[in-house]
């Protein structure tokens, strides 16, 4: 079996100084704390990262809200000629920074890294794009002597936090139309995988942005986080994250205007009609794709009795196709979860459910014979009950729940029932059908006759309204909605 062409001693090797970037340099950090970084797919340390202070994110912040006032006045066409710069750096470094995201993440190489990092660049490119276009309404005014005009404006200085399951595209969804906007930003990644937001950054200084515009501060969430959360200088904060920290940073932020991209416990519904092949793989990608750490993966799948047989026989043959193993392996489709405690999560549920009654039909437990204990078997367990943390919760982990429905009703009050509402998906041939579960699905997005795992970069993605998956969107030109405000300007003319 062949490794990649891509070895990741020399990706290793094209990190920039592990040091924090502020005001347009590499800095050292106030404090003397590191993180470890450790790949999960060998075990071994592949850097350690500086833990950055209160004191370092007050440097940030403020160097971020000098630039703020220059940034914001610089024509858009000249910030999105900077944004095309960042996607060049990113597409002439995309092997390495690939190469890392596979080595700290544990994602495969191939199948799922590079074309991360392709989709990070193209989030630069169109907000670059979306920046040139950017309307805003003038309105009719009830004062005959009055014209009203709007103007989308940037907000300020942001503190963008993010998660470790996709540590470039994440980032680059808020860095684009952030930036192409006239915001400065102080990024802090997630601490599991800081090492691809390193290379990134080295993108970002390389395109020539005025010092300031763009800081790194890297740190766990509790302090660093925190730090960045609760400084008065930060005006607009983004997170993606688990419900419970976008919970926390709520009540930490105060007044700040705020853009929450949380957790999701996505249902796959299959209707009796429904072209069961195709499901079964959409179920399968949607629970395998990056080991299930994914916030609209199939976290659930309710069949309908009738073609529950079925479907069930599918989506264990598609398990059965999915090679685990070294995420630099061509072959390999699920590499290691990431961490510990998700993977504790994933066995956790799984536990709950067999003691409420379901049965593991495919896989089940740890890989043996790996490196680390952190690869996971792609695993299809059925008969789940309503009741179970399977169906309740996310559960973050490679795993196809299978849930029997009787009824349409009884389908729409499992996927509205958990709280969650990011992404989820029905399978039917009957338009009608489809339009009334896309209706009746409380959820941000739905997908017909595809997984849930399916997105495009300029769509708008988020929670849906009163649920626990987050609020804002993000994608295109639609962040550009959250991330400026609407100006309004009263121009008073004397009538002649
Ligand atoms: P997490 O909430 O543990 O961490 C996310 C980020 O928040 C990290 O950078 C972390 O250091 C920081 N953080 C944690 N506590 C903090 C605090 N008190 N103050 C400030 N910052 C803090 O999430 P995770 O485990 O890294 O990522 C997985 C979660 O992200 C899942 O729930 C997943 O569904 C969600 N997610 C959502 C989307 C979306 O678009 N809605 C996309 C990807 C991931």
């Amino acid at each position: 079996m062949s490794s990649t062409a891509v070895p990741i001693d020399r990706a290793l090797s094209a990190l920039p100084p592990l040091k924090l970037f502020i005001g347009g340099r590499w800095t050292d950090s106030d404090s003397q704390e590191q993180l470890d970084v450790v790949s999960p797919a060998t075990g071994k340390l592949l850097a350690k990262i500086p833990h950055a202070s209160a004191a370092d994110v007050n440097r940030a912040v403020e160097s971020a809200r000098k630039a703020w006032d220059g940034w914001r006045r610089t024509p858009p066409f000249v910030r999105a000629a900077a944004c095309h710069r960042i996607a060049d750096r990113i597409l002439a470094r995309k092997e390495e920074i690939a190469a890392i995201i596979s080595a700290e993440q544990g994602k495969p190489y191939l199948a799922e890294a590079l074309p991360e990092v392709e989709e990070s660049a193209e989030n630069f490119r169109i907000a670059a794009e979306d920046v040139k276009r950017l309307e805003s309404p003038i309105i009719p005014a009830r004062d005959p002597n009055k014209r009203l005009f709007t103007f989308k404006v940037a907000i300020g200085t942001w503190g963008i936090i993010t998660p470790w399951n996709f540590p470039t595209v994440i980032p680059s969804e808020y860095f684009g139309p952030g930036i192409a906007a006239g915001n400065t930003i102080v990024f802090k990644p997630a601490e599991q995988t800081p090492l691809a937001a390193f290379l990134m950054t080295q993108c970002i200084a390389e395109a020539d942005l005025p010092p300031g515009v763009f800081n790194l501060v890297s740190g766990d969430g509790p302090s660093t986080g925190d730090a960045l959360v609760t400084h008065p200088g930060i005006d607009g904060i983004g997170l993606t994250g688990e419900t419970t920290t976008g919970d926390t940073i709520q009540r930490r932020a105060g007044v700040k205007k705020l853009l929450m991209e949380l957790g999701g416990n996505g249902p796959q519904i299959v209707l009796e009609d429904a072209d069961l092949v195709r499901a079964a793989k959409a179920a399968a990608f949607g629970a395998y794709f990056n080991a299930g750490q994914v916030c609209c993966a199939t976290e659930r799948v309710l069949v309908d009795r009738r073609v529950h047989k079925d479907f069930l026989d599918l989506v264990i043959e598609e398990a059965k196709s999915v090679y685990v193993g070294d995420p630099f392996m061509p072959e390999v489709k699920m590499g290691p979860m990431n961490n510990a405690p998700v993977l504790e999560k994933t066995e956790r549920h799984l536990a709950d459910a067999l003691r409420k009654g379901a049965r593991v039909v495919f896989g089940g437990k740890r890989v043996a014979g790996q490196p680390t204990n952190l690869f996971f078997e792609p695993t299809v367990v059925d008969n789940v009950s309503p009741d179970t943390l399977l169906n309740k919760e996310e559960t973050f982990g490679p795993v196809v729940p299978v849930i029997t429905i009787e009824n349409y009703e009884q389908a729409i009050e499992l996927a509205n029932g958990t709280g969650y509402g990011l992404q989820m998906a029905v399978f039917t041939q009957d338009i009608d059908k489809a339009f009334y579960f896309a209706d009746r699905l409380r959820s941000g997005n739905v997908v017909i006759n595809d997984t849930t795992d399916y997105w495009e970069a300029h769509e708008p993605f988020g929670g849906g309204g009163g649920t626990r998956s987050g609020y804002g969107r993000l994608g295109g030109r639609f962040t550009f909605d959250d991330m400026t405000h609407l100006k309004t300007v009263a121009l008073h003319t004397n009538n002649l």
